[in-house]
Order: C-alpha cells, then structure tokens, then sequence
C-alpha cells in the first residue's frame, strides 16, 4: 500500500518551529491590543460569488487558484451552491461587517484575524496552497473617518512597529496610489491604449491583460518585458487632485513617525478591490518570494458586494515568510528545555515499590506543574542510566524519586549545566527548580 503524505503545497508544522509561530501571533495579538484593534474569526469557507464579486473575476486568485466545489442541493427543487475555501480575507471581514450591520455603531471598526488561507498556486519556499496569514482591517463610515490619510499612516507605522518587534530586521517598505475608481478607470484606458503598439513583443499572459485588464500588465514578472513596462505610462499621472492630496498626506506622517518608504509606481497589486494607497512590505532573505505582506485602501469594497459606503484600509502578512525570515536569521529555533525530569527509580523485584513511586512521581509532577514549571515525567521500568540520558535531552534537572527519597522526603537533584548534585526538601523543590540553571544552590552534596 502506497503511504499517504500531506498533500501537495500543505506542510505539517512540527515542535520546536512551533513555538516561533506561537511567538509570532503573541507578538502580532499584544501589537494589536495596543492599537485597539479586536479579533475578527470568520469561516474558513464562503460562497464563491463574494470572491468574484470583491478580489475581481479576472485576478489570477479567482480565475485559477480557488479551491472550489459544489455543495449538495438540501432539496431537489433547490440549486447547489458553489462554496470556496478562502484565498483571502478581507472578503470575508467586508461580508461579515455588512452582515452584522457593523456601520450603523457610526464606529470606526478595527478587526484582526490570524488563519488559514487556501491558493492553488504552483508551490515553492515561501509559497504554499495552505498558508496563513495575519492580518488587520480599519474600516467604518465616512463620519467615523474612515477615508482619512491618517488610518493609512498609522496601520503602516503599526506594521512596521509589528515587524520590528518580531525581530524582522532589513524589511523594505513600498508605496504607490491607485487612485480612486475614476482615476483607475481612466489609466486602465490609458494603458490600454499605450500597450496597442507593444503588447504582441510581450509575454502571453500580458497580450492577454492587455485586453481584459491592463492595470495588471505591471505585475508581470517575466524578463524580457520589464523595459517595455518601464516604459509605460505612470498611474501618478492619472490621479485627480484628491488622490494626489490624500497621497500626500499619508507620506507627510509616514516621514513625520520616521517610518522608512519607497514608492513604487508599479505596485497596483492582485486584488481588485484596492483604490488610493497600496503598499507591500518586502525581504530581501525570502528569495522569489519576497512580499512579506501586503495590502491598501478599498473604499469602493463594501458597496461591490452589496453593503453600504465603508471606505477602508487593510492588510495581510503572509506568516509562513515571516517564520522564514526569522529562522534565516536566528538559524536554528532554540529547544524548550523542561525545567525537571522526574525519574521514578526502583528494583524491578520490588513490584508494589514500583507501582508506589511512579505513582507519587505523577503526583509529584502535578504538583510541580500546578506551580507553573515545565515538567517531564520518566517512567519506572528505566534504569539509572536510561533515565539520566533520558532527563538530559529534555531537561535542566533531574529530579530522583527512589525508595530512600519515598521514605526521607528528600529528593536527589542534579543540575545537568553544572553537573551538581543536591538533595532537596520536597517543600523547597519547586522554589529550587525555579532558579536559572548552573547556580549552586543549597547544600551542595559533590
Ligand atoms: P495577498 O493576499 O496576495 O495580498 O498576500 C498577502 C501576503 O500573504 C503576501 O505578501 C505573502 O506574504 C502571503 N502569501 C500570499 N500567498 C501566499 C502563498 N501562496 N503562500 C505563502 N504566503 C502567501
């Protein structure tokens, strides 16, 4: 029988990388409380119509990568729904704020997620079909000052507070303007029109963007076509006199918090939702797959999926990259030491012994860990050296529970760091096993 692995793009995330994901979203959850920001869960899968009608029909996320199925019909008379595994989440966010009339606290929401997105894209480091992403959402009516340049700097000078720290040290930050609606209208046309003479010498995925949708001409990766992109119109210089201002003021804070920035006049990002400021922030230790995250401004959003006017501003941090960034630099994540390893020890003639102390062992560890320390609990079939092997690749101490220590109430302690031996209260143990390791401590017995 052939054997059955993860499928192809997913990945089991394993102890200790664990615990740097764990890190992560501590970090992410104690940056977000302190902007004020709450935690948003929505489903995992959605009907497949809010992804066509929000990320857009034509983006490379819903026209190839979306996990998609149709749902059994609850009666004959009914159709089937399609349902899709979500590639992102602001479509959800959006759904979930009109659902839950959200706009009429005349609050600003400003909503949080961390979870599993699914694309099916061609998979490689940094990029999987299950991969998560944590990400935050500001948006609310207009009264609430939603469509203000100032939510923009300040999740940007949250982000990079965020990744600085996580310990993400040489990320880049990257911004454009998309303009509004209008403003994009008009320079699809005037893409539109500059790519006529060139689009045949371009890449097939282009000839066919230039028709359909041009604005997407300048994500293109491929080599040969970057000059002729170069070469083409700026969206800068299709933006009304709003856009241009709103722009500017979003720079002015972004240099007044000293918050570093690039601008990138190519950054229109895959999503079609995105009006006014985008931006992505990137790592140059991530290889091809260098967007650590990346978001922007959506004012148009709630209305294409049938909600009222809530302009926002929003963004997604894929984690996967930002877990790989961080192992780049810290090389290896560090093993959780144990702080004891209790060894129930006894002769294996003495079968009653045995049951008696590997039960106060379990005992013991209860109470140790009750008092808040890591324990690992032995087993009473080892011998001396099994258990010491055993407590060294696990623990700081080991703590031996024999016949004598059942009987005195003194437990043997050694410190594996020092290689010192103590013998210890029972009522001091938890006080001892405490301390940093290597410290001598009490009545030292070698
Ligand atoms: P997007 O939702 O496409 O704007 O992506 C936001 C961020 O999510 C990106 O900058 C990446 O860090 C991350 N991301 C997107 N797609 C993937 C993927 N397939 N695998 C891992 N991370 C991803």
């Amino acid at each position: 029988m052939t054997t059955l692995k993860a499928v192809r793009g997913t990945r089991d995330l394993l102890p200790p990388e664990t615990a740097l994901w764990n890190r992560i979203e501590a970090t992410a959850r104690a940056v977000f409380a302190r902007y004020n920001f709450g935690e948003i869960r929505t489903p995992i899968f959605e009907d497949t119509g809010l992804f066509a009608r929000s990320v857009g029909e034509e983006t490379d996320i819903v026209s190839k990568e979306m996990y998609t199925w149709e749902d059994r019909a609850r009666a004959q008379s009914e159709k089937p729904q399609s349902l899709t595994l979500r590639p992102e989440n602001t479509a959800g966010v959006v759904r979930a704020y009109i659902e839950h009339k959200l706009g009429e606290t005349g609050q600003l929401q400003k909503l949080y997620y961390i979870g599993p997105q699914f694309r099916r894209e061609r998979p490689q480091k940094g990029r999987y079909r299950q991969f998560s992403q944590i990400g935050a959402e500001v948006i609310g009516p207009p009264s609430a000052g939603s469509e203000s340049p100032l939510r923009d700097a300040e999740v940007l000078e949250m982000l990079a507070t965020l990744l600085d720290e996580l310990g993400i040290t040489g990320w880049t930050l990257e911004i454009n303007s998309v303009g509004s609606s209008a403003d994009r209208a008009r320079y699809n046309e005037v893409l539109r029109a500059a790519l006529i003479p060139v689009a045949a010498q371009m890449c097939g995925d282009c000839q066919r963007r230039a028709v359909t949708n041009p604005l997407r001409v300048l994500d293109c990766k491929v080599a040969e076509d970057q000059a002729i992109i170069d070469a083409l119109p700026k969206i800068a210089d299709s933006l009304d006199g709003e856009s241009k201002d709103h722009f500017a003021a979003v720079t002015a804070a972004l240099d007044k918090a000293e918050v570093p920035y690039t601008r990138n006049y190519r950054l229109v990002r895959g999503l079609d939702y995105y009006t006014r400021t985008t931006f992505e922030f990137t790592h140059g230790g991530l290889g091809a797959q260098n967007a650590l995250l990346g978001g922007g401004r959506y004012d148009g959003l709630s209305e294409a999926i049938g909600g009222p006017k809530a302009p926002g501003i929003g963004f997604a941090m894929g984690e996967d990259r930002l877990v790989l960034t961080l192992l780049a630099q810290e090389s290896a994540v560090p093993q959780v030491l144990a702080d004891a390893y209790i060894a129930p020890l006894c002769d294996e003639k003495k079968p009653d012994v045995l049951v008696l102390v590997s039960a106060t062992a379990l005992f013991l560890a209860r109470e140790l860990r009750r008092q808040g320390l890591r324990v690992e609990l032995g087993d009473g079939s080892f011998r001396l050296k099994k258990s010491f092997e055993a407590g060294n690749r696990t623990a700081r101490h080991i703590v031996i529970l024999g016949e004598d220590e059942l009987e005195s109430g003194i437990l043997t302690v050694k410190d594996f760091a020092s290689g010192i031996q103590t013998k210890v209260p029972r009522a001091e143990l938890a006080a001892f096993l405490s301390q940093p390791s290597g410290e001598p401590a009490g009545d030292s017995t070698s």
